[in-house]
């Protein structure tokens, strides 16, 4: 029974395990853009597993793919040559503008970052990072000293060399939508923090955790060109913005029309299994190549067949196109329930990155934290119903 479950969970799991909710909702099935309880209720699952499953729930050529590819071989090691992930570094980096033409495959958005960052400083020979306040790129060791937010870090040392720049947020930063202005402080930074050289900058192309921030027009355009004066490189951090999530544009950078040295992708990669890739130059991806380096499951024939799956569906089932054509009706409606309710401030994102943001008021814009720690805001779950029924 789920009291039988909750108490497994609060015995033999972390705590810092969270859940959000003071009577957790089990999950126990997965249809579509639809989860279910243990008694059937059925919702609908707007945070697509924190932003992660980018086909549907179960989708049938996904399992299809894994099914019949666990089959066959679940696992041998990077050592021995297989199709599937030689196939699936084709077929992903097909995808890919410019030169960004070899991957390297892992498990998390977190593993990701830091081989980012490991393939950054190798390839510069420098060691300090630029990244964001309000970033979120993990919780490893040195994605934990790029987090640009207070309440997901641990009181430990950690993150050495990272500095963290204004961020470019239109809605609650000093310059509002002037990307270019905000790029100046990045400048400073680097004059004033560091010697004058960089391995890299690191950013999401849009802030998910940070809430469905979006960085100000024409931010990293100017940001890319002064840490490549620096001797650094750019790292895009697409691992909620990718695959198709805000859009017309497949990768998230494309919205702000630059192209970044490293790519880093998890979450909707997989659409649920544990994959992840940091996607690069053959220059870039050489540096790491002078010593042994080796990830167990990274890249394993189940989750190579279930990503190439992915990719696949995403084309053949037109998700980029339904992203941008149900992401803009929800924003329009969205952007309407904010002229009605003061409650709401903001209403921002693209294609289905889609946030608000709750004030107390408009003009204070200070946070409206009961409001929206509240379960059941009946006229927003209302407006919500009614928008996706009339869609
Ligand atoms: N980057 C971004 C933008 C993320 O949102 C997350 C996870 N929320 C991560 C990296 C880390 O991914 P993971 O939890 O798979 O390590």
């Amino acid at each position: 029974s789920k009291e039988e479950v909750r108490s497994l969970r609060q015995t033999f799991l972390n705590p810092a395990i969270m859940h959000h909710f003071k009577d957790p909702v089990m999950i126990v099935e997965g249809k579509q853009q639809y989860l279910y309880d243990e008694t059937g209720r059925r919702f609908l699952d707007a945070f697509a597993g924190i932003v992660t499953v980018s086909v549907g729930h179960c989708h049938p050529k996904v399992l299809k793919a894994i099914e019949d590819q666990n089959k066959l071989l679940q696992h041998t090691t990077t050592i021995y040559l297989n199709p599937q992930i030689a196939q699936y570094a084709k077929e992903l980096t097909d995808r890919m503008p410019g030169n960004l033409k070899v991957a390297y495959f892992v498990n998390s958005g977190s593993e990701a970052n830091d081989l980012a960052v490991l393939m950054a400083r190798l390839h510069t020979g420098n060691y300090d990072l630029v990244a964001l306040r309000n970033c979120y790129h993990g919780l490893s060791e040195t994605t934990m000293g790029m987090m640009g937010n207070s309440g997901w870090k641990q009181p430990v040392p950690c993150g050495m060399g990272v500095r963290h720049a204004l961020n470019p947020d239109p809605y609650r930063g000093a310059f509002g939508n002037d990307g270019p202005r905000y790029a100046e402080d990045v400048r400073d930074l680097i004059q004033s923090a560091t010697c004058g050289q960089v391995a890299a900058f690191c950013a999401e192309t849009i802030q998910g955790v940070g809430g469905a921030v979006p960085l100000a027009d024409g931010y990293l355009p100017a940001v890319y060109e002064m840490v490549r004066e620096a001797g650094g490189v750019t790292i895009a951090d697409e691992v909620q913005s990718g695959f198709g999530r805000t859009g017309s544009n497949y990768w998230g950078f494309q919205n702000q029309g630059v192209q970044p040295d490293i790519v880093t992708m998890a979450k909707g990669i997989g659409n649920g299994l544990p994959l992840a890739a940091v996607v690069t130059t053959p220059e870039i991806a050489r540096s790491l190549a002078t010593r042994s380096h080796l990830n167990t499951f990274g890249g394993n024939p189940v989750c190579c067949a279930g990503g190439r799956a992915v990719l696949q569906a995403i084309d053949e089932d037109g998700c980029q196109d339904n992203s941008a054509k149900v992401g803009g009706y929800m924003k329009g409606r969205l952007e309407e329930l904010k002229q009605r309710h003061d409650v709401i401030g903001d209403v921002r994102g693209l294609g289905l990155m889609l946030g608000i943001e709750m004030v107390k008021d408009c003009t204070s814009k200070a946070p409206a934290v009961a409001e929206t720690a509240q379960q059941d805001a009946d006229f927003l779950v209302d407006a919500l119903d009614t928008a996706l029924c009339e869609l």
